[in-house]
């Protein structure tokens, strides 16, 4: 990583630096933000004669070398201090929750415009729904692109920033010509790099921000992060991680309950975590005491789904969604615990 002495390079000292990394096979990828550039040398930056040119630089101040497979997005990266905001709330300034239908349901768009109110009514900061869906039984209903304009039409309603889940190129291109804000990659495909890649590309001139989830394998967590950097490496770091449980499953819920590594996460990257209880645990009942031990654990937020009728749901809903009632008293209850933890 690049530090300058001022905030940003000029485009001549740009040109000067690229030449530089270049002629030893790396490029420059920068990183604009509001205050100032950060330049990432990508490629194997350990090569020393090339640290000593650029180290020479008169506008150069230093060049930091972390040694990390996820150098964007470890803790000690200079974009350590770079804040995700969304719909005007900032990650980290207040719990952040995301809530709404696992499915929406095409041929009955009014009960999500009710979840959608019900979801604005009880203190959430964005809504979820799901258009496209990874569906384990191919038999089963795979979503409909007619869900887009529902949720869109949802989101003028209640002025709530939305998240989808996107599962293939096409998928990125619709949500964000729609203006989706929010790109949800789903547990089936964290791992799906050629995807991550494409997200990362789609969005790095946007301010657009990706919700990503813990592959279902229970992987190291370097493996997570790693999957974020792959995003990030594009120019635009605005991923959350978002942890929703794991296999093997844990007798009686639908995962392993793995809110209990978002301290963990913060050892070792700057990203916020945004714990998923619903797809954790499975079951409407358990869902409100997995959301509050995410928020006793360190989450910056939270993803739940809810549904006005659940029973009428679709999808994940009629299992485990969270009815208006429920949800309003799990995300009041939620912040008074994030009161707590930060007092
Ligand atoms: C979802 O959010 O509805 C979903 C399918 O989640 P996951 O990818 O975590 O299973
Ligand atoms: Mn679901």
């Amino acid at each position: 990583m690049i530090l300058p002495k001022a905030t940003r390079l000029t485009p001549e000292q740009l040109t000067e630096v690229t030449g530089v990394v270049t002629e030893f096979g790396c490029k420059i990828q920068q990183i604009v933000g509001a205050v100032r550039t950060i330049y990432a040398i990508v490629g194997d930056e350990r090569e020393e004669l090339m640290i000593n040119r650029l180290e020479g630089l008169d506008y150069i101040d230093r060049i930091d070398r972390i040694q990390s497979p996820f150098k964007l997005m470890d803790k000690r990266s200079d974009l350590a201090s770079h804040r995700i905001t969304i719909g005007g709330v900032t990650l980290g300034e207040e719990l952040f929750v995301i809530a709404g239908a696992c499915t929406i349901d095409p041929k009955n768009p009014n009960y999500f415009y009710e979840t959608a109110a019900a979801v604005k009514e009880s203190g959430a900061n964005a809504l979820r729904g799901g258009v496209w869906k990874p569906r384990t039984n191919p038999y089963s209903f795979q979503g409909d692109v007619k869900s887009l304009d529902i949720l869109m039409e949802a989101s003028r309603r209640t002025g709530l920033p939305v998240d989808t889940e996107v599962m293939e190129e096409a998928h990125i291109a619709l949500a964000l010509d729609a203006g989706v804000h929010t790109l949800q990659i789903g547990a089936r495909n964290a791992l799906n790099y050629s995807l991550l890649r494409a997200v990362g590309k789609a969005i790095a001139e946007r301010d657009t921000v990706v919700l990503l989830k813990r592959s279902i394998h229970m992987g190291p967590l370097s493996e997570f992060i790693s999957a974020a950097e792959y995003i990030a490496a594009f120019g635009n770091p605005n991923v959350m991680l978002c942890p929703r449980g794991t296999t093997p499953t844990l007798d009686g819920y639908r995962n392993h309950p793995d809110e209990s590594i978002t301290p963990l996460l913060k050892e070792k990257t700057w990203a916020p975590v945004v714990v998923d209880p619903s797809h954790s645990v499975g079951k409407a009942t358990y869902v409100p005491a997995a959301a509050l031990a995410a928020v006793a654990y360190g989450a910056d937020g939270l993803c739940i789904e809810a549904h006005v009728e659940p029973t009428k749901g679709i999808g994940d809903d009629p299992k485990q969604a969270l009815t208006p009632e429920v949800l309003r008293k799990t995300i009041a209850q939620a912040r008074q615990l994030w009161a707590i933890r930060k007092g």
